[in-house]
């Protein structure tokens, strides 16, 4: 581990996903392992020996649907990742963290006035941190945004890769939506990667009823031991029948009809359909998912609801240690939500999380 890294081994995406105009067929990008030289770094910079780097949905999205990437291919994929810190600035040499998904640049008027979890000069592993990404050996990234991890118990230091993305979004999405110790919450897709953790996040925030929605009847089991009070599941129901299921479940356990915070994370027509279907007077829709769909809403109703729709992005580096905190104080729990495999099978668990979601959080670590 220790000692100086010339070579990083990686799988990089040396193709993107290109779509044929005539065929209308979408031909899947392409995976290659291989050696780069590792870089002079910088100062204020840091190379970090993966330990584990989760496979998201935003991955997939440039692997199979043509999501554009900021940096083009060759590049490796992958920004969930934690790992150890073995080279660069001394005083982070031999320290475990967690590499923030996004990283601010700290200049800009956004950065400067809180909202750099949107800084539009961000850098994100596997998109804009030059073709670096977390699919590696090792990943030179800024020191400044690092989230140290330390007396992280028997949790797996890869285990904890999921912290930097998929834990800490809903941390963010919470702090839009100004949620208070009890209000009450819906979450739409809730058995969703990012989802799990919302509904967890929302309950471990004090809020004081969790409503989960989704399909998967297995993962709404699930997602009832951890954060969600009550689900439904919306298999083969329109938004109206969903509402109509939402007011009579409210009536029965005699909660208001108004001030509810409605998280939309599952990044779908038919799910954005339904969250708007259930904000009401005074309520909250927090948009955390994305889709390209649009969906028709009568804006009226807002002021006559007196109501907000506000979207949400990533989540600022400055609040990973309070998640961290959340997790290892088991507030959160990510160990009944992470499954680990060898990096090498990189191809088939793109390929398997692409054809159906997999239960658990895939996350890859380096077997080079
Ligand atoms: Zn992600
Ligand atoms: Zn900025």
């Amino acid at each position: 581990m220790a000692g100086v890294v010339n070579m990083i081994w990686t799988w990089q995406m040396v193709q993107p996903a290109s779509f044929n105009k005539e065929t209308k067929e979408t031909t899947p990008g392409k995976l290659e392992k291989k050696q780069i030289p590792a870089p002079q770094l910088q100062p204020g910079e840091v190379l970090v020996e993966v330990a584990g780097c989760g496979v998201c949905h935003t991955d997939l999205g440039y692997f199979y649907d043509g999501v554009p990437t900021v940096s083009k291919p060759p590049l490796t994929l992958g920004h969930e990742i934690s790992g150890v810190v073995v080279a660069g600035e001394q005083a982070w040499i031999g320290k475990e963290v967690i590499i923030p998904a996004v990283m601010p640049c700290r200049k800009c008027i956004l950065c400067k006035t809180g909202r750099g979890n949107r800084c539009l000069d961000q850098k994100m592993p596997g998109n804009s941190l030059a073709s670096y990404g977390g699919f590696s050996s090792h990943i030179p990234v800024p020191s400044v945004d690092l989230c140290e991890v330390k007396n992280r118990g028997n949790i797996p230091l890869s285990h904890l890769a999921v912290v930097a993305d998929a834990a800490t979004t809903p941390y963010q999405a919470s702090k839009r939506a100004d949620l208070q110790p009890g209000d009450n919450v819906a979450v739409i897709g809730i058995t969703g990667g990012v989802g799990q953790y919302m509904g967890q996040m929302a309950k471990a925030l004090g809020a004081k009823t969790v409503v989960g929605i989704a399909r998967n009847q297995e993962k709404l089991n699930r997602a009832l031991k951890f954060g969600a009070d009550v689900v439904i599941n919306s298999t083969d129901k329109d938004a109206g029948a969903i509402s109509k299921e939402f007011r009579g479940l409210c009536k029965e356990r005699g909660l208001p009809g108004t001030g509810w915070k409605i998280f939309e994370v599952s990044g779908s027509k038919p799910g954005q359909e339904i969250a708007l279907g259930l904000l009401s007077f005074t309520g909250k829709l927090i948009v955390v998912g994305f889709t390209m769909a649009k969906t028709e809403y009568s804006i009226g109703r807002l002021m006559a609801f007196d109501a907000e729709i506000i979207g949400t992005w990533g989540c600022l580096p400055e609040y990973y240690p309070i998640v961290l905190d959340m997790v290892l104080s088991k507030k959160i729990n990510i160990e009944e939500f992470v499954e680990v495999r060898p990096m090498s099978s990189i191809a088939e668990t793109f390929a398997g999380a692409h054809k159906s979601p997999p239960m658990k959080r895939i996350v890859l670590t380096p077997d080079f």
